[in-house]
């Protein structure tokens, strides 16, 4: 909200950006992952059908107008009824530029499991973007036999699963031992 209140906290935020995460010939800091917060909710009903759904503050401090990956269908989520759902949290921007849901689940739709569909996808942004394993992003799967899992770029990354028999929250599979933090908003 464009309150004085918050852009004095904006200010404030600004300053500390440029300690924290300094960028190189700029006056301003690169953005934190602490500060957003995105959940994707998956579901495979009694009754086989799969649904999906997604929530996002976006990016905090972001750009006017910045629209992030959560409302864009086949980015933040993507949900095909024949295979499974998928949904994203993480730096919008490195997820959108690749319709990364959408892939995930393409490649469970080829029968890769969940976890193996996030890890590949990852991977493939991954060799294509210059930021590599750096690009601060995560995805949770869920198939139509119920099967699910999730990883991230960075460790930290955690989700929650209920079924009939179990309800906890897991570690998803990391690909690299950066931590991520509260990345997702998925920390309990
Ligand atoms: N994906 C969201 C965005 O970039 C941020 C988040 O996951 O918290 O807008």
């Amino acid at each position: 909200m464009l309150t004085e209140e918050r852009r004095k906290a904006w200010q404030k935020w600004k300053t500390e950006q440029v300690k924290k995460n300094p960028v190189k010939g700029s006056s301003s800091g690169s953005e934190s992952p602490e500060n957003h917060d995105t959940i994707a909710l998956l579901i495979l009903g009694a009754d086989g059908n799969i649904a999906g759904g997604c929530s996002t503050s976006g990016w905090g401090y972001k750009l006017p107008g910045r629209v992030g990956d959560s409302p864009i269908i086949g980015s933040g989520l993507y949900v095909d009824n024949e295979v499974g759902a998928a949904g994203a949290t993480g730096l919008g921007e490195n997820v959108m530029r690749y319709c990364a849901s959408y892939q995930v689940v393409e490649f469970m739709r080829q029968g890769m499991s969940p976890e193996e569909t996030c890890i590949a996808v990852i991977k493939r942004i991954a060799k294509q973007d210059p930021l590599g394993i750096n690009l601060s992003i995560n995805f949770v799967a869920l198939d139509k036999k119920g099967n699910y899992g999730a990883a991230g770029t960075g460790n930290g990354f955690t989700y929650a699963v209920t079924t009939p028999k179990v309800s906890g929250v897991l570690h998803s599979a990391a690909l690299s031992g950066v931590d991520t933090g509260p990345i997702g908003g998925n920390r309990f």
